[in-house]
């Protein structure tokens, strides 16, 4: 059996682990092929690379674009955070370099925005922030939980995320992001395959598809969206059956993975979720812009 896991990250993002180390916990823990998928950037392809060929494992390039799509209710609209996977897309692709750098821009003013809220009812610096985070990584709210981490505030990411660092925490700020739509065609025209990763999560455990109009995932597909990460520990059982079914209709490909981000960036482990090898043929088939290194 080939053991497939196509998302996990690095310290090129949110991962705690070099892409070396990944790699390596990925060889120890079974898998056969790994994306590394760090949020907007493809920084660690070249160190993956290497890292792969080293500990025999097969690899795919991959990025977790950060999006959000504009929904309309009750007359009034409102934004949902959508994280798009682009599966080997060109890595030198202007719009997609672009694209990329402006989040990883937006993503540091919110950050910065969020650390000088905190820092009124805490200890916290963006130096201890920094101090959290590798030379160039994308910047999120795991690098503040780190610091927060470290000054003692909470034990660990996952209660910093369960309380000051949730949308509800009172220092939540949006990040203002590519439109999905927009970045489903961006991946395209990079010569990718846009997958959405974790569809769902944070719905109500007893609804197929929360408040989520059907329009809004009929015009996703119908705008390029070539598949769904349907094994995901955050994906709700009710989600997944309409998500199959949804996918099955229109022939879209179902994926399975991780989503590790290290032993200590959060519970998930390597091949926790995994997909099936026909599923990556199919990505593969679909994609011009990298080729797979199995
Ligand atoms: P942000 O993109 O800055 O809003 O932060 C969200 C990121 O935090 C996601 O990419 C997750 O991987 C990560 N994250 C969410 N919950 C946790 C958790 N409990 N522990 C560690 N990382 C988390
Ligand atoms: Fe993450
Ligand atoms: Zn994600
Ligand atoms: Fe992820």
């Amino acid at each position: 059996m080939t053991v497939i896991d196509l998302h996990a990250h690095s310290t090129r993002s949110d991962g705690k682990e070099s892409p070396t180390q990944v790699f390596e916990h990925a060889a120890k823990a079974g898998i056969n092929i790994l994306a590394l998928t760090d949020h907007d950037t493809t920084s660690g392809w070249s160190e993956a690379t290497e890292a792969a060929q080293r500990f025999g494992i097969g690899f795919i390039p991959g990025i977790e674009v950060t999006t959000r799509a504009k929904l309309q209710r009750n007359g009034g609209s409102h934004f949902i955070s959508v994280h798009l996977l682009a599966y080997l897309p060109n890595p030198n692709d202007e719009g997609l370099v672009a694209t990329m750098g402006e989040s990883v821009g937006s993503r540091e003013t919110r950050a910065l925005a969020m650390v000088e809220a905190l820092s009124k009812d805490f200890e916290i610096t963006w130096d201890d922030v920094l101090a959290q985070l590798a030379h160039g990584a994308t910047i999120g709210r795991p690098a503040i939980a780190d610091a927060l981490v470290e000054l003692g505030v909470v034990l660990d990411r996952t209660e910093a995320f369960d309380g000051i660092l949730s949308k509800h925490g009172g220092y939540y700020l949006p990040t203002e992001v590519v439109d999905t739509f927009d970045a489903i065609q961006l991946v395209l025209n990079a010569g990718g395959v846009p997958v959405i990763a974790h569809p769902l999560t944070g719905i109500s455990p007893n609804t197929d598809r929360g408040d989520l109009p059907l329009e809004h995932f009929e015009a996703l597909i119908a705008a390029g969206l070539a598949g769904f990460e349907v094994y995901h520990r955050e994906v709700p059982e009710l989600a997944r059956e309409w998500l199959l079914e949804l996918a099955n209709q229109h022939e879209l490909i179902v994926t399975g993975s991780s989503d590790y981000h290290g032993v200590h960036g959060k519970p998930n482990r390597l091949g926790e979720n995994i997909t099936d090898p026909e599923m990556l043929e199919r990505i593969i088939a679909q994609s011009s812009g990298t080729a797979a290194l199995l």
